[in-house]
C-alpha cells in the first residue's frame, strides 16, 4: 500500500489538558524525527532504531532547557499513523507543554494538528478502515462495560470484514454485468440473474440483521433514556431510590412532590440506563404541576423506555374513579413507546386479586407487559432485581453477548439503510427484466453506500465530519 505523502509534520498534546505527572506530546510526519532532533540533546535520534526510548532534554534555540524528557520513536510504517512518529513524555505542567509545543511551532516547520488528524492520517495510510477509525473515538468515549466490549470489537474489525466481503461479492457481479455492456448489441449474459437475485437477498438478510441491531447498539453506546412516570404518590421516587440504591429523589407523602426531573444513571449488565423521574400524567389545576405534566408527556415521548408506575393502593381505594384510572393507562399505551408497567404497592395485591370487581384489571395484566414491585420494602429486594432483568428484556438486551455484531454508529446505520433501499431497486429491476445498464446503476448505488461505511468510498466532506468530532491530539 502506498502511503499518503504528507509533507508536513504535525504536533499536539495527546494526553488530557491539565496538570498531571506526565504529559505526552506527539509528532507525526515524514520529518518528525528530524525536527525533534533539532531541539533534543541526548543520543542522535536519527541514528536510532524504531520502537526505542531515549532520555534527554528539549531545548530552545537559545539552548535553554525547556524540560527533561523521554522520547520514544516509531519509524514508518510501524507506527499509529504509519508515518514517522515521535512521542515526547515531559513533565505534566500545562506551562511546560505549551512551551515545548510553541518552540516547535515557532522554530521548525512543524504545525499544530487538526482535530482527529493523527487518526485521519492512520486511516488514509491504510492502518485501518473508516469504521475502525470511528471505533477509536468510541473507545475513548466508553463509560460502561458493554460499550467497551462493542467498541473493542469494532476496533478489531467488527462488522467491517462482513461488509467488505458482501461488497466484494456484489462488485464481482457488477463487473460481469458491465462486461456484458461492452459487448453492446450482442445478446450475452455473463452474470446469471438467478444467482444475482439470491446474492442480493442474502445480503439484504445480513443488512437487515445489522439494522435491527442498531436500537440495542445505540442503547449500549449512548445509554437508554428511561422515564419513570406515573401519578403522584405511585411510588416513583421510592422505586428510583431502590434501583439506584441511594437516597437521590425526595420521597414524600404529599402527592405531586416530584415536579421536576431528576436524572440518574444505573448500569444493568453493563448497559447504562439514564433514568428521568417525572411528574405523572395526571390532569391538575395546580399551575406549577400542570407545566410538569406537560413536560412529563414530552419526556415520555422522547424516551426509549417508560417505566409506568401504577399505584395498586390507589386502585383499591374506594374513592378512585376506576374509569379514569384505566384511561390513563390506555393513554400511556397509545404513546407507542416500549413500556413496562410497574404494579407498585404489591402489598395491596391480595385485596385486589381476590375481588371480582377488579377482574377487568386482571384481564388487562394478562395481556400487558407488567411486573409487581413493593418499592418501599427494604428487606426483600428480589422484585427490584427482577425488575432490572425485565428492563433488559424490554430493550431486548437480555440475550446480548460479546460476540454479537452490533451497529452503534448513526452514520453506519444510514449507509446500511440506503444500501438496503438500493438493493430493493436491484431486485425490482431483476424482476422486471431491466437491461444491464440500469441494473448496474442500482448496484453501483448499493456499492457506494456499503463502501462508505468502511471508507472504500469516501470524500472530504465525510472525512471532515468524522474526524472533526475527534479531539485534537487524537
Ligand atoms: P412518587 O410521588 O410517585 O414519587 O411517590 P413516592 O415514591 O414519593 O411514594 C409515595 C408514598 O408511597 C411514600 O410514602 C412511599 O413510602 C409509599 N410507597 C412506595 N412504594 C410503596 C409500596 O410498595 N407499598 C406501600 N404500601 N407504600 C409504598
Amino acid at each position: 500500500m502506498k502511503f499518503t505523502d504528507f509533507s508536513d509534520t504535525i504536533i499536539a498534546l495527546s494526553t488530557p489538558a491539565g496538570r498531571g505527572a506526565i504529559a505526552l506530546v506527539r509528532l507525526s510526519g515524514k520529518d518528525a524525527i528530524l525536527h525533534t532532533q533539532t531541539f533534543f540533546r541526548g543520543k542522535n535520534l536519527l541514528e536510532q532504531k524504531t520502537h526505542t526510548v531515549h532520555f534527554g532534554t528539549i531545548r530552545n534555540l537559545e539552548n535553554e532547557i525547556l524540560d527533561e524528557v523521554v522520547v520514544t520513536i516509531f519509524k514508518t510504517p510501524n507506527s499509529f499513523t504509519k508515518e514517522n512518529v515521535v512521542e515526547i513524555s515531559c513533565h505534566g505542567s500545562p506551562f511546560i507543554v505549551k512551551r515545548i509545543i510553541q518552540n516547535f511551532l515557532d522554530n521548525s516547520p512543524v504545525r499544530y494538528a487538526k482535530a482527529g488528524e493523527f487518526t485521519q492520517r492512520a486511516f488514509l495510510n491504510g492502518r485501518f478502515d473508516l469504521a475502525q477509525a470511528e471505533a477509536v473515538a468510541d473507545l475513548i468515549a466508553v463509560d460502561s462495560a458493554a460499550s467497551h466490549k462493542v467498541a473493542i470489537s469494532q476496533l478489531r474489525g467488527g462488522f467491517s470484514s462482513q461488509i467488505k466481503e458482501l461488497r466484494q461479492q456484489l462488485l464481482d457481479f457488477v463487473s460481469l454485468i458491465e462486461l456484458e455492456l461492452d459487448f453492446g448489441e450482442e445478446d450475452v449474459e455473463f452474470a446469471e440473474r438467478e444467482k444475482l437475485t439470491q446474492l442480493v437477498k442474502t445480503i439484504q438478510t445480513v443488512i437487515e440483521q445489522l439494522l435491527s441491531s442498531f436500537e440495542l447498539g445505540n442503547a449500549i453506546k449512548n445509554g437508554v433514556p428511561t422515564v419513570i412516570a406515573g401519578k403522584p404518590n405511585a411510588g416513583k421516587s421510592t422505586l428510583l431510590n431502590a434501583l439506584l440504591n441511594e437516597e437521590k429523589a425526595i420521597v414524600s407523602e404529599i402527592a405531586g412532590t416530584t415536579r421536576d426531573f431528576i436524572e440518574d444513571e444505573i448500569s444493568i449488565e453493563g448497559i447504562a440506563f439514564r433514568f428521568i423521574d417525572t411528574a405523572g400524567l395526571r390532569q391538575t389545576d395546580d399551575k406549577v404541576e400542570s407545566i410538569g405534566v406537560e413536560r412529563a408527556r414530552k419526556k415520555m415521548t422522547e424516551a426509549s423506555l417508560i417505566l409506568y408506575v401504577i399505584d395498586l393502593a390507589e386502585l383499591f381505594n374506594q374513592n378512585t374513579n376506576k374509569k379514569e384510572f384505566f384511561e390513563e393507562i390506555k393513554e400511556v399505551e397509545e404513546l407507542n413507546i416500549n413500556t413496562l408497567f410497574v404494579l407498585n404497592k404489591a402489598d395491596f395485591w391480595d385485596k385486589i386479586n381476590n375481588n371480582s370487581e377488579f377482574s377487568w384489571f386482571n384481564d388487562w395484566i394478562k395481556n400487558s407487559n407488567t411486573i409487581f414491585t413493593q418499592a418501599n420494602n427494604t428487606t426483600d429486594k428480589e422484585d427490584i432485581e427482577k425488575l432490572k432483568y425485565k428492563i433488559l428484556e424490554v430493550i431486548q438486551a437480555d440475550n446480548f453477548n460479546a460476540g454479537d455484531t452490533l451497529v452503534t454508529n448513526t452514520r453506519h446505520y444510514e449507509s446500511l439503510r440506503n444500501a438496503n433501499l438500493a438493493l430493493d431497486d436491484v431486485l425490482n429491476a431483476l424482476e422486471m427484466g431491466f437491461t444491464g445498464d440500469l441494473l448496474s446503476l442500482d448496484l453501483r448505488t448499493a456499492l457506494e453506500h456499503l463502501g462508505s461505511i468502511t471508507g472504500e468510498v469516501s470524500n472530504d466532506e465525510i472525512l471532515g465530519n468524522i474526524f472533526g468530532k475527534f479531539c485534537i491530539g487524537k
